[in-house]
């Protein structure tokens, strides 16, 4: 490969790159994406694309505005997209419940609605008005709170409309690992790839579960670990599901817009928990035992799923963090390298806001900042990156 020149490299064909790529591309950047795999094989292949607001992955304040609003721009990006690329994402908007199955769910969702119902329109349902939206729901369900509008898309199909959405505005994508960062006194100047270099301005790391690879290389610890994370796929007689449901305990259970279910998805206790371990070694075996708890859940949360066909089963990993929320900026004492990574169990959720944050911190933000940026700053951290939450999240609404 000879050199090259461009004004940006993304490292990394996720959803999150690859939405980078997309708005920058389209403000008339010269954009290369490098990728070491193809698009979309990291975490964003194994995503169950599910955007609610209402579990445990968003706080008060500006964690919350930015899945707000990340919200919001998909609801107006995704039809672009589909309209420039022609590839149906099988996107669609339903109500969805948080159903409580015990006490100790109720007292949580209820508690975290105090601050939640500040942001949006949700309401507690009591059991029975649960069972008016859907029958099939278990008998033992003890109310649930409604939001109204969730959403829900195919990942893989969505990182790749974004990729050709990317290329058809000029962006090149090469299937290359990225080794080394060049610079000049830590202002990038380059970046090196196996047989070559292509000059750029700007370097953006979505390098998702990969990204702790390159801290010894900046000398910079990037605080992001691979959790892994299995969802199923089923096949189930009978009609679609009016909404989207989610449990604490139980997980997500959707129908697809092509008639397919997905349930999911095992989180931090898993046997094969990978926190701690470096990157390199990301683990994507399916296991028995997650099939298994994965249906079990299920089935205590819709019964008639005892009847439903396995037709895939999916083992991805996602790139956490210790707080759970994404590294989206600068690196400190570097000129021209971002993080754009972290985004643990709702990267694609907010692939789109964090596109849009990059976008503002490389060409300026034009209007204000819809919400406080600094709160996802990598220099967050200090010592400590400890996955804490891992004792108390067996399962991912996800
Ligand atoms: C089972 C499961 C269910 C999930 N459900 C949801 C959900 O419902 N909603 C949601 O929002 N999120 C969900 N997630 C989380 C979501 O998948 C991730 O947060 C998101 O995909 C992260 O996207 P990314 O682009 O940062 O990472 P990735 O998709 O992993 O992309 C990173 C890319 O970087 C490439 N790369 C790394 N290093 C290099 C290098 N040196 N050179 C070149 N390329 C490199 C990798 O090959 C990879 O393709 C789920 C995850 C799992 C596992």
């Amino acid at each position: 490969m000879k050199n090259e020149r461009c004004d940006i490299v993304i490292v990394g064909a996720g959803a999150v790159g690859c939405a980078i790529a997309y708005l920058l591309s389209k403000a008339g950047l010269q954009v290369t994406i490098l990728e070491q795999d193809s698009i979309g094989s990291g975490s964003s292949a194994h995503a169950t694309g599910l955007f609610t607001l209402l579990g445990s992955d968003f706080s008060d304040g500006p964690s919350f505005e930015m899945a707000l609003a990340s919200h919001s721009i998909c609801k107006t990006m995704v039809p672009a997209l589909e309209h420039e690329t022609s590839i149906e994402t099988l996107f669609q908007h339903k109500q969805a419940i948080r159903l409580a199955l015990d006490q100790e769910d109720k007292d949580m969702i209820q508690s975290m609605g105090t601050w939640q119902s500040r942001y949006l329109p949700i309401r507690w349902l009591s059991a029975t008005q649960c069972h008016q939206m859907e029958p099939r729901i278990t008998k033992k369900v003890i109310g649930g709170m409604l939001e109204p509008d969730a959403l829900q898309i195919d990942s893989y199909r969505l990182t790749l409309a974004l990729a050709k959405a990317s290329e058809q505005n000029g962006a090149t994508i090469k299937f290359r690992r990225a080794t080394k960062i060049k610079h000049h006194k830590k202002k990038v100047t380059g970046i090196e790839v196996p047989n070559g270099e292509i000059e750029c301005e700007s370097i953006i790391l979505a390098t998702g579960s990969w990204s702790n690879l390159f801290s010894d290389q900046i000398k910079y610890p990037i605080f992001v670990e691979p959790l892994k994370g299995e969802r199923l796929i089923l096949k189930m007689n009978g009609k679609p599901l009016p909404l989207f449901l989610g449990s604490p305990k139980g997980g997500h259970i959707i129908t697809r817009k092509d008639g397919l279910w997905s349930i999911g998805s095992t989180g931090g206790r898993d046997d094969d928990d990978q926190s701690g371990k470096p990157s390199s070694a990301i683990n994507y075996s399916p296991s028995e035992e997650a099939r298994l708890d994965l249906l079990q859940r299920a089935v205590m949360v819709m019964p008639c799923l005892e009847n439903a066909q396995v037709v895939q089963q999916l083992a991805g990993s996602r790139p956490a963090t210790p707080d759970r929320k994404p590294l989206i900026g600068s690196i400190p004492t570097w000129e021209g390298l971002y993080l754009a990574t972290g985004h643990t169990a709702r990267g694609v959720h907010l692939s789109f806001i964090t596109a849009k944050m990059i976008h503002d911190f490389i060409l300026g933000s034009g209007n204000q900042q819809l919400f406080n940026y600094e709160a996802f700053s990598p220099a967050r951290f200090n010592a400590s990156r400890k996955l804490d939450y891992l004792e108390d999240s067996p399962i991912f609404e996800g």
